[in-house]
């Protein structure tokens, strides 16, 4: 990452850190993808069975490709036939590790997340015994409120642009609080403290990753 911006986001996550840490994860910074793959490489036992959902930061640093050819069982929904993909994602719920990503994070430690389905949401709050989160330093904001005003009108938004259907944010890029069957704010999570402690490791990456 370019100076200044290096310097900003290393300067930021070594507050975030040691919040994140003040509430019982495990939380580690790494300045680039390279060694943000390798940490959480060095975070999933060899033999885990390793699941993962809203998982777009992990893919770009590697960790997915990672994942598939080391010594680890995959739960690759990817890879699954369509009609088995809810079956593979209520197996994620058992993994022993699921990695994931943060729509947004308070320079104060606690994580937010948004869902449609609330699968995701489900494996962060209960389930697999450790999950790993690889969130980029761009999600940081600086209270609560401005992390959950980032998860429902930057994150959602630009994350329904994926997606083919009429929701308003996927034609004006703005959230209007719709109801429908295509919304994808269904289910809202802000992940406070980690219990058991250490359950929840973050690999804070130094790069702007995921939406
Ligand atoms: S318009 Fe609907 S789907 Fe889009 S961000 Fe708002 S609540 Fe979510």
């Amino acid at each position: 990452m370019e100076e200044p911006k290096g310097k900003y986001y290393e300067k930021r996550a070594q507050v975030l850190v040691k919040n994140l840490r003040s509430r019982n994860f495990e939380a580690y910074y790494c300045a680039d993808k390279a060694s943000a793959l390798k940490k959480a490489l060095e975070l999933i036992p060899e033999g885990a069975s390793v699941g993962w959902g809203g998982a777009m930061s992990a893919q770009q640093i590697g960790l997915m490709d990672g994942v598939r050819a080391g010594a680890y069982q995959a739960i690759d929904r990817e890879q699954a036939a369509p009609e088995d993909r809810p079956k593979v994602m209520k197996q994620c719920l058992l993994a022993d590790v699921f990695i994931t990503g943060a729509n947004a994070l308070s320079l104060d430690g606690q994580m937010v997340n948004i869902d449609g389905t609330g699968n995701r949401l489900a494996a962060i709050a209960y389930g697999p015994e450790s999950i790993v989160v690889i969130t980029g330093m761009n999600k940081v904001a600086d209270t609560l409120e401005d992390a959950v005003r980032r998860a429902r009108t930057v994150a959602a938004p630009m994350n329904k642009q994926r997606f083919d259907s009429d929701t308003p944010c996927q034609v004006t890029g703005a959230c209007a609080n719709c109801k429908g069957d295509s919304c994808i704010c269904n289910q809202i999570l802000i992940t406070r403290n980690c219990r058991p402690a250490g359950r929840i490791k973050f690999v804070i990456v130094g790069e702007d990753l995921g939406l």
